[in-house]
């Protein structure tokens, strides 16, 4: 181990852009606090990569597809089982590798989707900590899913559900989509079996805060005790500006930076309504067009992220015509910089959790039309609990229509009752940086766990 680090983390994030995010910012926290930190991508994640973080060392490990990863595999089912199988043992030759080059290993931080790298750490006597990608909201239903409380799937649609810890009703439609969705057998198993193995970890981290989510967040420390370690996003969006602090720097996609940029600062303040999806869902063509026909209706610009692969679904002349006057269409942005930006009045989103948390930690109001996953879960917490969004409702054929996108739009940043939500908006950024300032709820929980590192290492 080099002289001045006195301990050494190995980060093993599930190779997902909005999972290894959130465990790089982590990261790089820990190491502004002194802790050495080398990142176990998957060597197909890595090669995927556009942008490359820095200043974290990187040390690749197999998951069975070198090539191609998940899509090598085929199948959720295929590639979870091949990567444990495979895992296990480069995750373990990596750690002999580091200590046999004197840079010994004392702790793992993995994604719990990757739930047998605890016995990875428990094999070499490492400090294990399971790191939850998700809000602690989603995982107490996740949770209950595990323990048979929520039946799967669901019966009814609108079926109420009772789960204790949260703090409000949910109902059917409000649960991750692959607890309601009976098709989804394979991504709930694999969302569930987070909780196998994990009474052998010895620190169970979120990225959360507690003020966001209290009652939940109080319930399940009866339970496991879960550490809020959030929001993770880059310390220099919460003026707390760290040496080589930049953007999020471990990206699939590159960044328009300029362009996006350049165009914002030509736009008047809270003027714009960013539109974004995040890495992974796919709209189908009828919605595209809902979307850019209420972008355009609204009257307001905007800033649309469309994926390359998306592209092909925008409406003929839609970039040439519709969108030339008010809006400009970028294949990827530099999300946290575009929402840090003074002429962001909206941001409308899928509810990605990533997304979600830097919505709040920017102030940002959201107009949300949530797609699979824990976006559902996230878009409820948003309209009913933390009240600093909409939620565009879909019609009985799964599409949010133009007027409905423009309606809501338009209530988020003109009219009277977006005050109040403009108002939650500006409450919750105040208190996400609270939470990361020194002594805040999740900085304590970070010098804690650092703390206990150094006293082991
Ligand atoms: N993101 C970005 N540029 C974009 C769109 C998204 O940098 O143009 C980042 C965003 O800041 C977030 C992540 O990609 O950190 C998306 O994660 P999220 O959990 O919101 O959604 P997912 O991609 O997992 O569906």
């Amino acid at each position: 181990m080099s002289t001045t680090h006195k301990a050494h983390c190995l980060i093993l994030p599930y190779p997902l852009q909005g999972h290894s995010n959130p465990m790089l910012q982590f990261s790089k926290r820990l190491q502004s606090k002194g802790v050495k930190i080398t990142i176990a991508p998957t060597k197909s994640f890595l090669k995927t990569m556009k942008e490359l973080p820095t200043p974290v060392s990187i040390e690749a490990i197999s998951d069975g597809y070198d090539d191609g990863g998940l899509d090598e595999a085929g199948s959720y089912a295929v590639y979870i089982t091949r990567f444990k199988e495979v895992g296990l043992d480069t995750l373990s030759q990596l750690i002999q590798k580091l200590r046999n080059c004197g840079c010994p290993v004392n702790c793992i931080v993995y994604d719990p989707i990757l739930s047998w790298a605890v016995e990875v750490a428990k094999k070499f006597g490492l400090v294990s900590a399971a790191f939850f990608t998700q809000n602690c909201t989603v995982d107490n239903i996740y949770y209950h899913v595990d323990k048979g409380v929520i039946k799967l799937p669901p019966t009814q649609v609108d079926e109420e559900i009772l789960l204790p810890g949260l703090s409000c009703t949910i109902e059917t439609s409000d649960v991750p989509s692959f607890v309601s969705t009976p098709e989804s057998d394979i991504l709930v198993e694999m969302l569930v079996n987070q909780f196998s193995n994990l009474q052998k970890a010895d620190w169970i981290l979120i990225n959360s805060f507690y003020e966001l989510e209290k009652e939940v967040i109080d319930w399940m420390a009866n339970i496991y005790p879960m550490k809020t370690i959030g929001p993770t996003i880059p310390s220099m969006y919460l003026d707390k500006r760290l040496p080589d602090d930049k953007e999020y720097g471990m990206s699939l996609f590159k960044p328009m930076a300029n362009e996006c940029l350049n165009w914002l600062n030509r736009q008047p303040i809270s003027s714009v309504v960013y539109v974004s999806f995040g890495s992974m869902a796919k709209l189908e063509a009828e919605q595209m067009e809902e979307l850019a026909w209420g972008l355009k209706n609204s009257n307001k610009n905007f800033l649309w992220v469309v994926r390359s692969t998306e592209e092909p679904k925008l409406p003929k002349n839609f970039l040439d015509e519709l969108a030339s006057e008010k809006g400009l269409v970028v294949s990827w942005c530099p999300q946290l910089q575009v929402l840090e930006h003074k002429s962001i009045g909206c941001f409308l989103t899928h509810c990605g959790w990533n997304s979600t948390l830097e919505a709040i930690s920017l102030g940002v109001p959201m107009v949300t039309m949530p797609q699979w996953s824990d976006q559902p879960t996230n878009t409820k917490l948003v309209q009913d609990v933390w009240e600093m969004g909409i939620k565009a409702k879909q019609d009985e054929k799964g599409i949010v229509r133009r007027e409905v996108i423009e309606e809501c739009i338009k209530l988020v940043m003109e009219e009277e009752k977006g005050n109040v939500i403009r108002g939650n908006a500006k409450k919750w950024k105040e208190l996400a940086r609270n939470a990361m300032d020194e002594g805040g709820s999740s900085d304590k929980n970070i010098e804690e766990f650092v703390s206990k590192l150094m006293t082991i290492s």
